[in-house]
């Protein structure tokens, strides 16, 4: 069974077909899905539908790309907190740096990062990371966070991904591993031990070969998991399975 640990079924590219998408993404072998909102504009979305599926879990947060909408840091910060605790929430994210795309400034980026890191230590929830071309500020937040990270559609370096690792923080990996030309992601996949290693989507986004550049969906995972089956010398039944329990044990199911 497969666990997606990062998709966005709240996104309008779902608007047509989204209760007969994400059923057939149950019926056909996945056994989990963490929903990921990224503002508090689409958090109700992601709340109703973890209400709706069973195993659909929800992940709440502001998203480097989205705190330009926010004019306060704590006030948002706030209605994040509160929200949070009136629902079943297993993860806080995602959160992040974004340096690739200047939806919202580097100024704004790092304290709702850093901020959104606390708040995940003091409700001791996971937290989501999204790092876009910003490694070394990441890295650097993650040091002296005290609660558990998930790096998520890693694009880190083996390096860096080992010392990541050794602070007890997961990896997940998503359509990115199967590219051609991603052989530092392949190799970051390698070093990450079989208790950290975690897949997602990152859905509708990140399709992996052969779908790239079409609406990415849950049980396109399995082709992730031959990529790292490969890459690691395991058998796809075992990074399923290994995957799977990491996710379980970490969103407490
Ligand atoms: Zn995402």
């Amino acid at each position: 069974m497969i666990f997606d640990t990062h998709a966005h079924y709240d996104d309008s590219k779902f608007e047509e077909d989204q209760t007969e998408t994400i059923e057939r993404q149950f019926a056909g072998g996945v056994s989990g899905i963490l929903n990921c909102a990224t503002c508090l504009e689409n958090i109700p979305e992601t709340l109703k539908l973890c209400k709706k599926y069973e195993r659909m879990y929800a992940a709440l947060g502001i998203h480097p790309s989205d705190c330009y909408r926010y004019k306060s840091l704590d006030e948002s910060l706030s209605e994040l907190e509160r929200i949070i605790s009136d629902n079943d929430v297993r993860a806080l994210g995602e959160i992040g740096l974004d340096y690739h795309y200047d939806f919202s400034p580097k100024e704004k980026q790092l304290p709702y990062f850093e901020e959104q890191l606390k708040l995940a230590e003091k409700l001791g929830l996971p937290a989501v990371i999204h790092d876009r071309e910003a490694h070394g500020d990441v890295f650097d937040r993650l040091r002296s966070f005290k609660g558990t990270a998930i790096i998520h559609s890693c694009s880190e370096s083996a390096e860096t991904v080992r010392q990541l690792c050794r602070m007890g923080h997961y990896v997940s990996f998503s359509g990115s591993v199967t590219f051609k030309n991603a052989n530092s992601v392949r190799e970051a996949a390698r070093v990450v031990p079989d208790e950290l290693l975690l897949v997602e989507t990152d859905s509708p986004y990140m399709a992996p070969i052969p779908h790239r550049g079409s609406r990415n969906e849950s049980l396109n995972i399995r082709y992730i998991v031959d990529v790292l089956a490969e890459t690691r010398g395991d058998s796809p039944e075992h990074i399923e399975r290994i995957t799977e329990e990491n996710a379980k044990r970490l969103f407490k199911i």
